[in-house]
This record gives structure tokens, C-alpha cells and sequence, in this order.
């Protein structure tokens, strides 16, 4: 392995306010003993696919156009493009149509160094770790098989390891088995320079049985066990020289449920609802999406409403697709959020709350918008390209990730819109160890009576959205 190996670990859905010492020991003392970054983000819409992309390119949607978990693509002119779906991505890829962005896999293959993905996650999410890995050569254990494994390394870990369990909620049979795939086949097989581990835990449960549910504090135990046999493991001198651990996003209560998902009339255009919506119209002109806004501004599910004119500012009543960094050329005309509480000032895994659309039942986690508790991440790190004992306040994201890892390796970031996190990091870099300038601003939009608000903090000229809430006759009503 050469300078700068490093291992990723994702708790998938892990809300920072869960990553206690009670519930996660071997996590929160990895957390205070390395760098640890306190004001950590996910991306708009705080979803898993778009989540990993955004880490994986080091950009977020806007710049590499997976937009949402599920939106209208071109390539399924009949129906949604499911990004969990392999065949749907494989569709996209072979049109030129996935990524617009270069991946830490092709970065790294074209410095001549190797990488690795070990996923417990859907096809898709696992695809998106690493989404030319297969024409690369990289390796990827997934326990969905081949095509998302690397059919040679798959055969190696079952021939060593045994069938792969069945999945379950806590999904602790699965996330021992990815451990044991991880420290005892991929490493001593691959010695990866850069290894993506991404646990599907928290998340499973608490979208099942709820964010502070027994269930979900188990899957929570379950997954620092598992990290406490990774950390054993590294500390007796095996494995890559760092370890950043991160969550895609957190999750709040889906309280309440819509009576129906056909909530946007078909004579607008093609819609995806979700706790992240899209919308994309028959009639694009500003007009139209004027219309639009002003009809949904009206709707007592309607939280943030998002639509860009075509000179590039907001249409009336709503954001410009641009404050959340998801303006992109595959993206919907409007979109918005349900309707979820105000997170500016007060939250916590028993307040934030929101109307859901499908997929759990009343009093499950949901995610997707950008309420405080969906958007506030797990991100730290330890190694000897990380300051060890520091709290770093300065307000970051996941697109910032791969930016940090290229730099630790000493590899280059062109094409990332990420910021590399170099307060963080120690060497003989004058940039290392010194923390930027950061600006805060809240964007605001009225209409109707509706407002919407959206915090962002602003570094080196490049917007992080902090979260957003809604206002007015647009407040959450429990
Ligand atoms: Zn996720």
C-alpha cells in the first residue's frame, strides 16, 4: 500500500446526536481521540445513492447528476429510474448518462493505485461506491453477488468465509460476515490503497422500528462491535494507515403518512414523490413553473419548494435549485420536501418529525430532506495523516470527504467541488492545520403566506447547506 491508504466505514443512516458512548463506545472514543468534525453534512436530498456519489466524486448532485434516490431519466422514458436498481444504473452507464463526475475509483486507477469496496448496501448503492469498478479491475464484495461483486473475489470469500447469511433486521448476521469478508479475504488478499466498508446499519432498523427503538439501539451495538474488531485488527498493524468514518445521513420520525402517493396533478408533467420530490414538467417555461409553485405552496404537505428561472434566479416561492447545489441538467423543474418540523433552533431523535410518503409506517425513521436530524453526519479520523485529539468546528460535507483522502494521499482534486479538509490534516503542508473563514447566511422565500428558509454556511467561496424548515402557513403541525 502506498502513502495515504485508507479505509472508508459508513454507518448508513446514523444521526450524530446517536453516536453516543453509551449506545457506540468503540465509535465515540474514535471520534474523540482522532479528528473529529462536529458541524459535518450530508447532501440535498439527504439520500443513500446520492449520498455515496456525492462522496465518491467529491461533488455534489449539480456536479455529478445522480439527483435523488429515484427521478425521470431518459433512459426509462416509461417510468421511474430506480438508482437501487443495477439494471436501471447499467442503462445509464452504457448511455453515458450515470456520472458526469470522475470517481475515487478512476482517480485512483489512473495514479496506478488500487481500491476496494465491501457493501452490506443495496445493488445500487454498492455500485455507485465504485461504478466502473468492474471495468477497472477493482474488486467489490457485495452481498448481492455477481453483478455487483467481483465474481473471482466473491468465490474466494465464500470459499473461505461460507454462505452469505440471510439478511435481517438488526442485520447483525451480515454485518459480522462483511467484517470477517473485510479484514480476513479483501485486505490480505488486495492490500487496498483506498477500501470503502459500508455497514447498511442503523439505517435498516430505524427505518423499521424507529430512531430510538430497542431494535435500532441493538443494530447500533452491532455495528461498533463490528468496528471494534476492525479497530483491533488495525491497531496490532494490519490494514491502511488511516480510518475516516462517516454516516450518509441521519434519519427523523415519519409521523404521519400521505393518504395517497398521486398527490401532483397529471397535467403538470411526470412526478417522483418521496420525502424528496420531483417534478418534471410538460410546460417548462418560467410560466409554468410559476404555476406550479404557486399551486404547491398551497398544499398542506408541502414543505421546501425548489425551481430555478431561466436566467438562472429563483422562480416566485421558491429556492433556486442552485442554494442546495442540485442544479443539474437531469434534475426536475420543482421540487420540493414534505412537510417536516422546524430543525433551526431545536431538535433531537424525539422531536424532528415528518409527513412521509411510503416505505415505513407511522413512527419509522425516514430521510431525504432538510430537517437538521436527516442532514447532521458522523465524519472523523484517525492515522498519521490526521490530527489526533482535535474538534474541528468548521462546517464540512461529504463531497469534502474524497477531497481530504486525494490530499492525504497526495494525489490531485481537479474536477472535485469538494473542499479538502486540511485543518485536519499534518504535514509539511503550510495549508495544514489552519482552519478557513466561515460565513453563515439564511436564504428566505415567501408566498402565500408560505416561507421557506435555508441556512447555509459559505467557505472559500462554496456553499454547504446547514438545513432548511418552513414557515408560516408552511410551519409543521404535528
Ligand atoms: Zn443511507
Amino acid at each position: 500500500m502506498n502513502k495515504g491508504s485508507t479505509l472508508l466505514i459508513t454507518f448508513d443512516g446514523l444521526r450524530r446526536d446517536r453516536a453516543n458512548a453509551d449506545l457506540m463506545p468503540n465509535l465515540a472514543r474514535f471520534m474523540e481521540e482522532g479528528s473529529n468534525f462536529i458541524n459535518s453534512r450530508s447532501i440535498f436530498p439527504s439520500e443513500t445513492r446520492v449520498a455515496v456519489t456525492s462522496t465518491m466524486t467529491g461533488c455534489p448532485p449539480g456536479g455529478h447528476g445522480v439527483v435523488a434516490n429515484q427521478f425521470i431519466h431518459a433512459v426509462r422514458p416509461e417510468g421511474l429510474f430506480r438508482t437501487s436498481e443495477w439494471e436501471d444504473l447499467e442503462l445509464a452507464a452504457q448511455a453515458g448518462q450515470l456520472l458526469d463526475r470522475e470517481t475515487m475509483g478512476q482517480r485512483l486507477a489512473k495514479a496506478g493505485r488500487s481500491m476496494a469496496v465491501v457493501s452490506t448496501a443495496t445493488k445500487g448503492a454498492s455500485r455507485m461506491m465504485n461504478s466502473s469498478a468492474h471495468a477497472l479491475g477493482q474488486p467489490v464484495f457485495s452481498m448481492h453477488g455477481v453483478p455487483v461483486s467481483s465474481p473471482d473475489l466473491h468465490e474466494a470469500v465464500l470459499a473461505q468465509l461460507g454462505p452469505i447469511p440471510d439478511a435481517g433486521a438488526p442485520n447483525g448476521a451480515r454485518m459480522d460476515y462483511a467484517t470477517s469478508a473485510l479484514i480476513e479475504v479483501v485486505y490480505p488478499r488486495h492490500q487496498p490503497d483506498f477500501c470503502v466498508f459500508w455497514m447498511n446499519e442503523p439505517d435498516t432498523s430505524s427505518h423499521r422500528f424507529g430512531i430510538t427503538a430497542p431494535e435500532t439501539e441493538r443494530a447500533q451495538r452491532i455495528t461498533d462491535d463490528n468496528f471494534g474488531r476492525i479497530l483491533d485488527w488495525w491497531r496490532a498493524g494490519n490494514g491502511p494507515e488511516n480510518i475516516v468514518v462517516m454516516s450518509d445521513h441521519g434519519q427523523i420520525t415519519g409521523s404521519r403518512q400521505l393518504e395517497t402517493l398521486d398527490i401532483i396533478p397529471a397535467a403538470f408533467g411526470r412526478a417522483a414523490i418521496g420525502a424528496f420530490s420531483s417534478i418534471y414538467l410538460d410546460d417548462r417555461s418560467d410560466e409554468g413553473k410559476a404555476r406550479v409553485v404557486d399551486w404547491l405552496v398551497q398544499q398542506d404537505f408541502c414543505g421546501l419548494v425548489f425551481a430555478t428561472a431561466e436566467n438562472g434566479a429563483a422562480i416566485e416561492g421558491a429556492l433556486p435549485w442552485a442554494a442546495v447545489r442540485n442544479d443539474h441538467k437531469r434534475g426536475a423543474d420543482v421540487g420540493f420536501t414534505l412537510r417536516a418540523s422546524d430543525s433551526s433552533e431545536n431538535w433531537g431523535p424525539d422531536i424532528d418529525a415528518c409527513l412521509f410518503a411510503a416505505w415505513i409506517t407511522p413512527g419509522g425513521g425516514m430521510h431525504g430532506g432538510l430537517n437538521r436530524g436527516e442532514l447532521s453526519t458522523v465524519l472523523a479520523a484517525q492515522g498519521p495523516a490526521y490530527r489526533a485529539g482535535f474538534v474541528s468546528e468548521t462546517p464540512c460535507w461529504l463531497p469534502d470527504i474524497a477531497p481530504t483522502i486525494l490530499t492525504s494521499m497526495g494525489l490531485p482534486l481537479d474536477g472535485t467541488e469538494g473542499r479538502a479538509l486540511v485543518e485536519a490534516l499534518v504535514g509539511e503542508d503550510p495549508r495544514f492545520g489552519v482552519a478557513p473563514a466561515v460565513e453563515t447566511r439564511t436564504l428566505q422565500a415567501s408566498h402565500r403566506g408560505h416561507q421557506h428558509y435555508l441556512r447555509q454556511w459559505v467557505i472559500e467561496g462554496k456553499t454547504i447547506v446547514d438545513c432548511g424548515w418552513t414557515g408560516g402557513t408552511g410551519a409543521w403541525t404535528p
